[in-house]
């Protein structure tokens, strides 16, 4: 079944590009080598598509199938949740606003964000609700941790008659409220930064990455012995959505996304408390979605969220390669 749609993909490749089709195979495998393995090999060819400017008319994709880099691509997926349109300030001084809304297909879900103000005006309008059906037209596929459907200009909206039975909320793509959290949950959060602590070093092993203990200004592993510690940073902050705030903390990997630096400058944070500071005051007041998951601090008896991957939901910069896109800066 799968192979036959993969087949159904390369044909369709080869006879569009005029390409060998045993070069266009060759190319879909490599770029799902690239990606790690991780997406099919039709979400593969879908890439490779797009990336020879092939429009497939039949573009219409499942939710599961999307990749970050995919255009002009149609989705049919039935709404889940409807948010509120938020108001934004403009870099220009200028106030816009930004439309969502979550669908989902019996592969997964995905928000879908709207910046046309025609289409923002259907939720204003409260003509989106849950559980209509919408073909979703030419959307263009954002995010790295998380992948968003983005509607411009060019986009329709198109209520469908077709039936979606069964749809599955795909864990990294609905996000919970930060009120409902309980402990062990695994899921994403779009949440504001409201306070941050300092960011503080501690001493891991760099064979195992474990925290390691000091006496005598010597470090210790409980598996590698006495050994040359590597200080890696944790950052703690409130984070709120709203509905209630919760403690979250960011370790190394997640903190480079967050803060969007590489790792040398990261480390070198630990002697440089003035750049650390001004790093983490400018989070303040930002909105990211937060994908982690929730434990209990025995220490302090509180739930915290420990959190994978942070993506900023940074309103001017996608407003301005949507501008760039479409030639208007
Ligand atoms: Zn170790």
């Amino acid at each position: 079944m799968i192979q036959a749609r993969y087949r159904e993909f390369l044909q369709r490749i080869t006879k569009e590009s005029g390409l060998q089709e045993n070069d266009i195979d060759k190319r879909i495998k490599q770029k799902q080598a690239a990606l790690g393995g991780l997406i099919t090999l039709e979400g593969a060819a879908l890439i490779v598509a797009s990336e020879l400017g092939i429009k497939f008319d039949m573009q219409k994709v499942k939710v599961g199938e999307l990749m970050t880099g995919m255009r002009n691509i149609d989705v049919l997926g039935k709404v889940v949740r409807v948010y509120p349109v938020r108001k934004y300030k403009q870099r220009n001084g200028e106030e816009g606003k930004i439309g969502s809304f979550l669908v989902a297909d019996e592969t997964g879900s995905v928000r879908i964000v709207l910046w046309d103000t025609n289409h923002i005006s259907l939720i204003e309008e409260n003509k989106i609700k849950e559980n209509d059906v919408f073909l979703i037209k030419k959307a263009d596929v954002r995010g790295t941790d998380i992948k968003e459907l983005h509607l411009g200009g060019k986009s329709a909206i198109e209520r469908s008659e077709d039936k979606i039975e069964k749809t599955k909320i795909t864990f990294a793509l609905s996000s919970s409220r930060i009120s409902d959290l309980k402990e062990n949950d695994r899921t994403a959060v779009r949440a504001t930064i409201v306070q941050t602590f300092p960011i503080s070093f501690y001493p891991s092993c760099p064979e195992c990455k474990k925290r390691l203990a000091e006496s005598d200004d010597k470090y210790y592993c409980t598996t590698h012995g006495e050994i040359k510690p590597k200080f890696l940073p944790v950052f703690g902050f409130y984070i709120d959505d709203g509905s209630a705030n919760i403690r979250a903390v960011c370790f190394f990997e997640s903190l480079k996304k967050l803060l969007n630096i590489e790792e040398e400058q990261l480390l070198a944070l630990k002697e440089d408390s003035k750049s650390s500071d001004e790093l983490r005051d400018s989070l303040l007041g930002q909105e990211f979605m937060f994908e982690g998951r929730t434990r209990r601090n025995a220490l302090f008896n509180r739930l915290e969220f420990v959190i994978n991957s942070a993506s900023n939901l940074d309103i001017d910069k996608i407003t301005e390669e949507l501008s760039k896109e479409v030639g208007l800066s």
